[in-house]
């Protein structure tokens, strides 16, 4: 078992609760850092957190520590994560000019979201040559960072340099450099159908009634999205949500079922089993647009439209 000095037992002791999610898990570490402002290792998690195991631990810490939420300071031969303050930022900005902290400023406001340089522009009232010169020289900082937006090829905005960029730009787990991850999905959608197969194998080996056997063959989202990060497969945070949108395409594809069961607070619960098809799923179900985060922005004649999209002209080609 990990030791823990007795001063920071006491401050565990306090916030000892137990996390329901990966949010909620970084939440309570944040809220830990907070009350040992000296910093905390992973015994001190591991401590206040019990039913958390080192694949969740270590997850969360990296988002956070990607998010640059935490810093991670070496003491000796310790390692420890600090909450991040402001005073990391403003002794980088030491020495700069009044222009590259008024433009800091503004993208440290858009957070996550990011700001247009156009927005910059307007918001600082620097002309547009001073901007792009100000920001080419935050960006040699590594004070910020230039981030493309899956939904638009030649939008560009800019935002804090550890600051992890919402989704809506991004695109998710599904998209890397704007590029979308056709064989990551496949490879997620084999690996949870997977994971529901050998279920339903093993509740089949079971000596159970038929009820109890067919219940054993279910598993929630959370269940299969706890196997695919064990399985260490993928190289960016995987949220429960992209576990069900994987589901969501297997059941199109006819491989898995669903059904709702009470959840114990008041709300439903969304659970998973194979189904052996007796006929073979056809490909129409398997379009790009299942899994397409900009779905709801697609229309014919629009800029993001299926007559200009890549990935539909690769699949009808397929
Ligand atoms: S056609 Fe539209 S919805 Fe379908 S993948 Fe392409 S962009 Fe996404």
């Amino acid at each position: 078992m990990a030791e823990v000095s007795k001063e920071d037992s006491e401050v565990v002791t306090k916030i000892k609760t137990e996390p329901e999610s990966a949010v909620d898990l970084e939440a309570r570490i944040l809220q830990l850092c907070e009350s040992i402002p000296d910093g905390i290792n992973d015994a001190i998690i591991q401590n206040t957190m019990p039913q958390c195991d080192a694949t969740q631990r270590v997850m969360a810490v990296n988002r956070l520590l990607s998010m640059g939420k935490l810093d991670l300071i070496k003491i000796g031969n310790k390692l420890l994560y600090k909450l991040k303050t402001a005073d990391a930022a403003s002794n980088q900005l030491k020495g700069s000019d009044h222009q590259e902290k008024q433009i800091y400023q503004l993208i440290d406001e858009s957070k996550n979201m990011g700001i247009w340089m156009r927005d910059i522009r307007l918001k600082s009232g620097l002309p547009m040559s001073q901007v792009q010169k100000t920001l080419k020289v935050l960006e040699s900082k590594k004070l910020i960072k230039a981030v493309n937006c899956v939904n638009a090829a030649k939008k560009k905005v800019y935002m804090l340099y550890d600051v992890e960029p919402d989704r809506s730009l991004t695109g998710g787990a599904w998209y890397s450099n704007q590029d979308f991850e056709s064989e990551f999905v496949d490879i997620l959608n084999q690996q949870c159908f997977k994971f529901l197969q050998q279920k339903l194998a093993q509740s089949r080996e079971g000596d159970l009634e038929p009820t109890a056997k067919r219940n054993a063959s279910y598993a929630s989202s959370t269940e299969i999205w706890k196997f695919i990060c064990e399985l260490g497969i993928s190289k960016v945070k995987l949220e429960v949500e992209d576990i069900e949108t994987i589901m969501n395409t297997l059941i199109y594809d006819g491989k898995v079922e669903f059904t709702v069961v009470p959840n114990g607070d008041g709300s439903q619960l969304k659970i998973y089993r194979a189904v052996v098809s007796v006929v073979p799923t056809s490909g129409f179900v398997r379009t790009p647009c299942g899994v397409c985060p900009v779905f709801n922005d697609c229309y014919e004649d629009w800029d993001i439209s299926p007559s200009n999209c890549q990935y539909m002209n690769d699949w009808l080609s397929f």
